[in-house]
């Protein structure tokens, strides 16, 4: 079932759900791709029509972030929990039969990654680790052809990711899933925000200590809240 928030049609599916929805996409080979918008992301679709088609085209759209959990309630269409990429990406790997393709970060992090993911999931075998920076597109696309992975994990930051994703779509794969920063975590060159932040809906505060650079970034929030909070007050005087 879909709730639109904002013009994103999300989905409103468990964790659970929607791992066992990744898997069985993965299954068909049928180029699908997933989602994972944050607040900040849904912003950047408000004003880009070309972002919002890509993300509404996805064949599962993940609601990431507690601000969109919160955004849900408040528009009176919940979703039954936040779902987070970095989780919703492990419990995939750790369910998923075949190969996994790593596309996007720094040099070098995309291999960390892949160490990472040959040490904890032997189930899913790594058929190809390329950076998101370089001239390699056509070399990820040829190796993408030759091993037909059941997931590319495509981590190229918004919304070069889900405009990527939603171009390839005629690709041999399983499931594409855009996972931002999460290949920063799995390689170990980025933290997760402990628990305690993130049970209490502050992993945007962690982050942003930690790395300053996101204010500009981080600013799309209060426009986010004050946005919801101008279509929960549309949507009531139209009742
Ligand atoms: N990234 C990339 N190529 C780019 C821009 C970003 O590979 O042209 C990578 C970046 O190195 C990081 C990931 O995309 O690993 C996520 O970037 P971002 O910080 O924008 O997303 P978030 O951390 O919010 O998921």
């Amino acid at each position: 079932m879909k709730r639109e928030l904002l013009g994103v049609r999300f989905d409103a599916v468990t964790m659970d759900g929607a791992v066992t929805r990744a898997l069985s996409l993965a299954q068909t080979r049928s180029g699908a791709y997933v989602c994972t918008p944050n607040p900040e992301i849904v912003m950047l679709a408000r004003n880009d029509p070309t972002l919002l088609e890509a993300v509404n085209n996805a064949s599962l759209v993940l609601p990431d972030g507690a601000g969109i959990v919160w955004a849900a309630k408040r528009l009176l269409r919940p979703v039954p929990e936040r779902v987070a990429g970095y989780d919703f990406l492990l419990s995939l790997l750790g369910r998923l039969r075949g190969g996994v393709l790593i596309y996007g970060g720094r040099p070098g992090v995309a291999e960390r990654a892949a160490e990472t993911i040959a040490a904890r999931y032997p189930n899913a075998a790594v058929c190809g680790a390329f950076d998101g920076y370089g001239d390699n597109e056509a070399d990820v696309l040829a190796a993408i052809r030759r091993t037909r992975p059941a997931l590319v994990m495509v981590c190229l930051g918004a919304p070069r990711q889900e405009l990527w994703m939603a171009a390839h779509t005629d690709l041999p794969v399983g499931l594409m899933a855009g996972l931002g920063g999460s290949v920063d975590i799995l390689a170990g060159t980025a933290k997760r925000a402990p628990l305690w932040w993130r049970s209490h809906g502050l992993e945007w505060l962690y982050r942003l200590l930690r790395e300053p650079r996101r204010l500009r970034r981080q600013l799309r929030l209060p426009a986010f809240v004050l946005a919801v909070l101008r279509q929960a007050r549309k949507e009531k005087r139209g009742l």
